[in-house]
């Protein structure tokens, strides 16, 4: 496959598994300092099965997370525009063979009203998800351009989808180029497996079977200036450890072809998902301890980039995630076109979830981890993707600026959406989090909260 090497995550792997405990201390103590790892230091970590080495590797990411993150934790949802797909992924229930499905696209309309129906819970970044076809008639970018357009044009008060990042098909450079033009945030792919043989099996039928061209999406994207992108592998395609070296390794060629890497990466498992008899028996299913490891090796590895997980999770395990390198979270979700404002639309998802909170006890549950939920979207806003947002993160100084402009939307979120009981707990921990600040910081932070009592929203640094 374009960009990896199995042969030589083969040698990698295997000098990693002759790690010595001294070594992977060594290897621990190190990462304290924010620097990249190497893939022989990944894999070493990656051999720990002992439970006291594995509890001090999840405490060193933690403790890495905290120093480059802070304790924010930035929310989302998933807005799925269509199920509408020309391809055969066996694990998913819009391959084009599963007739147990209604197949739509949403119009401009509806897909308003499904970010009307965010905005109405509180969210402020949606992440746009579509099938691989576009409606008849229409180009494929046409119709994701359009969407994008509909959800930054939807609006509840005051408030507004403040970043739509995207997931669908690869494009070309052109139409890349159209797709940043609509002002997305994040242009997201999943490379799903990273091992070629799989790949082929499990992508059987349709423009996605080609692997290249999937792999060489992210590359194109970068050409058409999209700098903010995100990459992930679907676990339980292939044995955790080659993809997890694997995502390191196609990290390691964007930074070397771009100077910077990907913005995000996601660490989806395969849920069950109707109509998709494979997912009844997935190969290379992991445990929730070896997710974990998963976790804590990326947030150590790549301790700038953003570990996104999903509702696929269960709400026990994504609150430990969160302490464990974990910084950015889906709420709330449904995964079918019309899910949040079509209340039939939910038998047509594309794989089941399994955490059914609300966006309102999700945050109720991670304020009451001391973590400090987050709305925030002003990087992207204020131009810091990309390179802009590595020169921040990689000294860690993008943590106060971020801890700033999440209090101010964590009190927007208290003030106009928020239940009394996590209200009380909201305000709790934004006394305590400012109490760090120092006296210059309170006064600005004092006069964004003024602000925002009369009736400001949408302030940021
Ligand atoms: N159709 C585009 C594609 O495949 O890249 C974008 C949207 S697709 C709905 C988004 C992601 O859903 C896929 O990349 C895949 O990783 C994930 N997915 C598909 N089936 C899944 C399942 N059964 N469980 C968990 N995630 C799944
Ligand atoms: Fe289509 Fe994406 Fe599902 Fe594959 S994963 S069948 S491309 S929607």
């Amino acid at each position: 496959m374009l960009y990896i090497d199995e042969g030589k995550i083969g040698e990698v792997l295997a000098e990693g598994f002759k790690a010595t405990e001294g070594h992977i201390e060594e290897i621990l103590a190190g990462a304290g300092s924010l620097r990249r790892l190497s893939l022989q230091e990944a894999a070493a970590l990656l051999s720990i099965e002992e439970p006291r080495m594995l509890k001090r590797l999840f405490e060193a990411a933690s403790l890495v997370k905290d120093r480059i993150y802070g304790k924010r934790v930035v929310l989302f949802a998933p807005l799925y525009i269509s199920n509408e797909c020309s391809n055969s992924c066996v694990y998913c229930a819009f391959r084009s063979e599963n007739r147990l499905l209604k197949r739509r696209s949403l119009s401009r309309d509806e897909v308003r009203e499904e970010a009307k129906c965010l905005l109405e819970q509180g969210h402020k970044r949606a992440l746009v998800v579509a099938g691989e076809s576009a409606p008849q008639g229409k180009k494929a970018v046409d119709y994701y351009v359009e969407s994008v357009e509909a959800v930054y044009s939807a609006s509840v008060g005051k408030n507004r989808i403040r970043r739509a990042n995207i997931n669908c098909a690869p494009l070309s450079i052109e139409d890349f180029k159209r797709l940043k033009a609509s002002g997305i945030g994040t242009y997201q792919l999943f490379q799903e497996t990273y091992h070629d043989r799989t790949y082929r099996t499990v992508h059987p039928k349709g423009p996605k079977s080609d692997p290249d061209n999937r792999m060489d999406a992210i590359d194109r994207a970068f050409l058409a200036g999209i700098d903010d992108v995100g990459i992930g592998a679907l676990y339980g395609l292939c044995d955790y450890i080659f993809e997890t070296l694997a995502l390191l390794m196609h990290v390691e060629h964007l930074e070397r072809r771009f100077g910077v890497g990907p913005h995000t990466i996601s660490v989806p498992r395969i849920e069950t998902a109707s109509g998709a008899e494979f997912t009844r028996r997935v190969p290379h299913r992991l445990s929730d301890e070896e997710f974990k490891k998963v976790v804590a090796v990326l947030r150590l590895s790549v301790p700038y980039t953003g570990i996104i997980l999903s509702t696929r999770e269960s709400p026990e395990l994504r609150d430990e995630l969160f302490g464990l390198g974990v910084s950015q979270v889906s709420a709330a979700s449904r995964t079918s076109p019309g899910g949040y404002s079509q209340p039939d639309a939910c038998d047509d998802a594309q794989f089941s979830l399994n955490d059914h909170r609300s966006l309102d006890e999700v945050i109720g549950s991670i304020i009451s981890k001391g973590m400090m939920p987050s709305f925030c979207a002003a990087c992207y806003r204020r131009e810091r993707t990309g390179q802009a947002f590595m020169k921040l993160a990689r000294p860690g100084a993008i943590k106060d600026m971020c801890a700033f402009n999440a209090l101010i939307t964590l009190k927007e979120y208290l003030d106009d959406f928020a239940s009394d009981k996590v209200r009380t707990a909201g305000y709790a921990l934004i006394e305590k989090e400012a109490g760090r600040i120092d006296a210059v910081g309170r006064q600005a932070l004092g006069r964004f909260f003024d602000a925002i009592d009369n009736g400001v929203r949408d302030a940021y640094v």
